[in-house]
């Protein structure tokens, strides 16, 4: 970009002295340091604080009458959770709040989407995420290989209310595709960087399945990030995140976010019989339907209102803060997590012990295609065999089945042992006996999840000192 394209930028929202309202446009290292950011009128605060009120006061009696029947807002201070003029006062902290905001918007900005809603954990997103779009008697289709958790919400929730989940093994098998798709089915569910085993997801080809049968795709974006892959650049139309994780980064506060792509055509999926009553139906009689009141938004906005706020698992304005400062050092970050993890993951696949390392940026790897693709590798060092960074959770299997585990995860002393990934401290974990533990043999067995197994999420140490500790622990298997 040119000095001349920058200067307009900056000066392209008012006299040079104003501050920069709307960030679009910027580049995302910009974004992740300010999008979502506000003046702040009381106190010029330079940090958006931490907004700790469970609710909003009312001007008058009329004003309160507005805000419950939904009429826009007059007074402006509905503008932190939708700008819009169709967005009436805030009412209550179930449905928004401003440190909330700052999140959702930089959020938003960083994975290309139109607008977000912070929740209170990976789970709540997912669940908040597809409960907007099924219901009981209603069916998804998922992608095999994802989040042990999110099996088991499936398996286990999904299954009590109702909502059918059904998995494809083959993404590249039209024909498993169309045994899966219903009538009923309301949603196609992948994730970008599955882990533990690093089995990226070409998601250019769910989203051609997706498309065709006018079904919204949604990608679970945790163990990419937007600063290392943007779902909705590949065809996604809604990114879910457990925000506990990379976005913020530190490993100290639980949360979650959707993100709303805004490119979804409700209208022709209803064409088609494919029906989202939450978006294009209207309400209660007399009102208009979210898809009329917030054209592209009206998805999140229908997950806020009709989700929610009905459900309830809201952010904390605490680790909504550390949410929003945690993503200002994102893309820093994941640079180093990276280029850890391909140091790291290249060493592990030389060692003795080891049976095999399953990260799919290594060349060698079968979907290493793909990753160069999608994480490229510029293509001149692509051509030398440079690995892909997919991230910083992985695979690796050592020797000697479960009592090689064993002895290699209790002589780790930098790693942690422990369940969580995306931390600025590495970890590991055996997911055979812990987040995969209740699986049917049969399942574990097709997704690869032997005995000997270990999942590794890098931090940010430096590479030696993680090599030493894998080293002595290598050291201890027989
Ligand atoms: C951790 C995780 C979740 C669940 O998130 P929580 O914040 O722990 O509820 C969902 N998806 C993926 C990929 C995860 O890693």
């Amino acid at each position: 970009m040119s000095a001349a394209e920058h200067a307009d930028r900056t000066t392209r929202q008012g006299a040079a002295n104003d501050p920069i309202v709307d960030w679009e446009g910027f580049d995302f290292e910009t974004r992740e340091v300010h999008a979502g950011e506000y003046p702040d009128a009381n106190n010029g605060l330079r940090v958006p604080p931490i907004a700790l009120s469970a609710g909003y006061v009312f001007e008058d009696f009329d004003d309160q009458v507005e805000r419950f029947s939904g009429v826009p807002d007059r007074s402006g201070a509905g503008a932190f959770f939708g700008d819009d003029e169709a967005t009436p006062g805030p009412i209550y902290s179930r449905q928004g709040n401003p440190t909330n905001a700052v999140a959702e918007e930089r959020l938003a900005s960083l994975e290309g989407g139109v607008s977000a809603v912070a929740v209170s954990s990976g789970q709540a997103a997912i669940s908040s995420a597809l409960f907007a779009l099924a219901k009981g008697g209603d069916h998804i289709v998922s992608t095999a290989s994802i989040y042990g958790g999110t099996r088991i919400l499936f398996g286990r929730s999904f299954a009590r209310f109702g909502i059918e989940v059904d998995y494809v093994w083959d993404i590249d098998d039209d024909a498993e595709w169309e045994r899966a798709i219903r009538p009923s089915t309301k949603a196609i569910y992948t994730e970008s960087i599955p882990n533990p085993r690093n089995d990226i997801v070409d998601m250019r080809r769910v989203a051609e399945v997706a498309a065709r049968y006018n079904l919204p795709l949604v990608v679970d974006n945790t163990v990419g990030t937007p600063a290392l892959i943007r779902p909705f650049e590949h065809g996604a139309d809604i990114v879910v995140h457990s925000t506990t994780k990379f976005l913020t980064g530190h490993g100290a506060a639980v949360g979650g976010a959707i993100v709303d792509g805004g490119t979804f055509d409700w209208e022709a999926a209803e064409r088609a019989g494919r029906s989202f009553p939450l978006i294009t139906a209207a309400p209660r009689p007399g009102l208009r339907s979210m898809l009329d009141r917030f054209g592209p938004g009206a998805y999140a906005r229908a997950t806020r209102e009709a989700v929610v706020n009905d459900i309830g698992p809201s952010l904390s304005p605490f680790n909504g803060f550390l949410l929003h400062q945690g993503m200002e050092t994102l893309s820093l970050r994941m640079e180093r997590h990276v280029e850890t993890s391909v140091e790291i993951a290249s060493w592990l696949a030389e060692q003795p012990e080891v049976e095999c390392v399953d990260y799919a940026g290594l060349p060698g790897h079968p979907l290493y295609g793909l990753a160069v693709r999608d994480y490229g590798a510029p293509a001149e060092d692509a051509a030398e065999g440079a690995a892909a960074g997919t991230g910083s959770v992985f695979g690796v299997t050592v020797r000697g089945g479960r009592e090689g585990a064993r002895a290699f995860f209790d002589g780790l002393r930098i790693f942690s042992r422990m369940t969580g990934i995306g931390d600025t401290r590495s970890m590991v974990l055996h997911p055979c006996t812990s987040t995969h533990a209740t699986f049917p043999v049969e399942i574990k067995e097709r997704l690869g999840i032997g005995e000997g197994l270990l999942r590794l999420s890098i931090g940010l140490e430096s590479a030696e000192d993680l090599i030493a500790d894998l080293r002595a622990a290598l050291d201890r298997v027989d």
